[in-house]
């Protein structure tokens, strides 16, 4: 058989396995969960507000130093059946966390006491909040590159957890800039819209961030497609939710966090 030949045989595989995955309701060849285009994963985790593990000792953390990481280093082990492409796209998140504040991440050694333990488990994106002083285990379900927690800001997302941020919209101030519209949230999902005091959570002065990689979007945990979280200033629901990276607020909170003797 000639090599053109052997080509148009490939050719016409690849085109009959495409038709198939287009036609079949379930198709075997794609491994990932049916429903990902619906359900944001960082809120199936089933964690509080979706995708935090907090101690109840906890909740009085964020404003305590004992939940920063000790001398802004950030240790970090990466599970073996994590393949090569996502390995370097949770390297990318980490490094431009790196890039826009003072903290360093660093690969384990073998007496690492304490570190963010990355998974690839079923079951979305969830993570410890705050530095734990043990193995803390941070999950990323497997998805393709650039979805689901794969997405460069659900990974940034994920890490800002580990570093002690909650999420935007549990900030005190929040109702002066949004409506939690319990109306359309689904029925016992209401604990995930929390809001906590001032003396458990520090905004660093800085204002309410609608397009902070830790704000919901509008539509987390809707029972009825309607938005759950309604901001009062116009527009502003285009900005909530984005996952492409840290804005600028973020960027400052997190160089307030640590102290970074210089701002980025
Ligand atoms: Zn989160």
């Amino acid at each position: 058989m000639s090599s053109m030949s052997r080509f148009l045989i490939i050719v016409r595989l690849i085109l009959l396995l495409s038709l198939d995955i287009g036609a079949a309701p379930a198709p075997a060849l794609a491994p990932v969960p049916a429903a990902r285009t619906e359900v944001d994963p960082e809120l199936t985790a089933g964690f509080s507000e979706g995708d935090m593990i907090i101690s109840a000792e906890q909740r009085n953390g964020l404003r305590s130093d004992n939940y920063r990481w000790p001398n802004r280093t950030v240790y970090y082990y990466i599970n073996n059946n994590i393949d090569q492409p996502h390995r370097e796209q949770i390297l990318v998140g980490l490094r431009k966390i790196e890039a826009s504040s003072c903290l360093t991440f660093q690969e384990v050694t073998q007496d690492q006491k304490y570190y963010v333990n990355i998974t690839s488990e079923p079951g979305g994106c969830f993570t410890a909040v705050g530095f734990q002083n043990r193995v803390q285990q941070m999950n990323l379900e497997s998805y393709p590159l650039d979805e689901g927690c794969y997405r460069m800001g659900t990974i940034m997302h994920e890490m800002l957890h580990a570093l002690g941020f909650y999420h935007e919209q549990s900030s005190a101030d929040r109702d002066e800039y949004v409506r939690i519209a319990f109306e359309n949230i689904e029925e016992g999902k209401e604990h995930n819209f929390e809001k906590f005091d001032n003396d458990k959570v520090d905004n660093f002065d800085q204002e309410y961030d609608y397009g902070s990689v830790l704000h919901y979007s509008p539509y987390g945990f809707s029972k009825n497609g309607e938005m759950t979280i309604v901001p009062f200033k116009e527009g502003a629901e285009k900005q909530m939710g984005q996952r492409l990276q840290m804005s600028q607020w973020d960027i400052n909170k997190l160089n307030m966090m640590y102290k970074c003797p210089q701002q980025v």
